[in-house]
């Protein structure tokens, strides 16, 4: 019988770990399918208070599991599976292994959207790709294309710049989500050529199992266009991770779980911390938070139920 578990070892899932382990109540984290959660596959934080020259992501998870750890928080792998939250003890499955445990943190993140056409489907790794971070290296003096038109699209449009010979930026829409700095941070960097409004609706070349051009989709005018490119990069946002929470716990129409009181779900003994319930901010630091609170959270929870 554990008495916190944690599901999801991201920013959110660490920090609370840091907490709980320190309040003596050895958590236990279970990795996830993305052990380190988004971070894991971001280059440059700038933004995390402390750091004033910047840290790369990768970094900041594993100091952070290392402080946990530090404290006594323990690491298992394997993605849950099932969970049971009728009652408590909470059961959680993962893997082959079952866990019993007196509260629960779901921390389990959010993952990258993907287009939905069934080649972008087969060619990934193989020239699609959602992570610009992790195969950015691989389209070395090459022309690529970057989708969508939030921070995440700008910033990897951005960074690809460093590899990319030349980078074009779709956009469904001639109006941009992102916020001002980081569109006019891409729309000064002369190796981008934005092109709007367009959707994608092929891409190509699925027999030789390698990217060589995308037909694009003007949206007004419904004439189709073929870019040739080495690389598809979709950044069209994130879906949180609840699969398996459906029907057990309230969640918004997106699947986001629904939070009150800080970190507090629909189910007593169960909190939430991080991107999976947070739609808005979505940084380290408000992930960190949360965590954070749904540690304290947790503690107070145990004490009274003892007490
Ligand atoms: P967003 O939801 O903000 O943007 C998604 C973009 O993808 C939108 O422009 C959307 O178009 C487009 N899109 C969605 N679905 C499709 C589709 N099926 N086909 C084509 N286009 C599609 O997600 P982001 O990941 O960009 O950002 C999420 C949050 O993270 C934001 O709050 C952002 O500020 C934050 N963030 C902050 C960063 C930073 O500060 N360093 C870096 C990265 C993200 P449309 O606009 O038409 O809906």
């Amino acid at each position: 019988m554990h008495k916190v578990i944690i599901i999801g070892s991201g920013c959110a899932g660490l920090t609370a770990a840091v907490y709980a382990a320190r309040a003596d109540l050895r958590p236990l984290v279970l990795d996830g399918y993305e052990p380190g959660g988004q971070l894991a596959l971001t280059t440059e934080v700038e933004n995390f208070p402390g750091f004033t020259e910047g840290i790369l992501g990768p970094d900041l998870i594993e100091r952070t599991r290392k402080q946990a750890q530090r404290f006594g928080a323990e690491f298992a792998s394997g993605a849950v599976s099932e969970v049971d939250l009728s009652e408590r003890p909470f059961r959680i499955t993962a893997g082959k292994e079952k866990y019993v445990t007196e509260t629960l943190i779901i921390a389990s993140g959010a993952s990258a959207r993907m287009l939905g056409i069934e080649s972008e489907k087969l060619l990934l790794g193989h020239g699609v790709s959602t992570c610009a971070t992790c195969d950015g290296a691989f389209f070395r003096n090459r022309e690529i294309v970057v989708v969508g038109g939030g921070d995440t699209a700008m910033e990897e449009a951005t960074f690809l710049t460093r590899f990319a010979s030349r980078v074009t930026l779709l956009h469904r829409r001639d109006e941009f989500r992102a916020s001002k700095i980081m569109l006019e941070r891409a729309r000064a960097n002369d190796k981008i050529v934005f092109k709007t409004p367009y959707v994608i609706d092929e891409v190509e070349n699925v027999a030789k199992n390698s990217v060589d051009s995308v037909t694009v989709r003007h949206m007004k005018t419904n004439k189709l266009e073929k870019i040739p490119t080495e690389g598809v990069f979709v950044a069209i946002g994130h879906d949180p991770n609840t699969k398996v929470f459906k029907g057990k716990i309230d969640m918004d129409a997106d699947g986001y779980i629904i939070t009150n009181h800080g970190p507090k779900t629909s189910v007593t003994g169960v909190f939430a911390a991080g991107d999976v319930q947070d739609r808005h901010y979505r940084q380290a630091v408000t992930a960190a938070g949360s965590g954070c609170m749904a540690a304290i959270e947790a503690e107070r929870f145990l004490a009274e139920c003892s007490g």
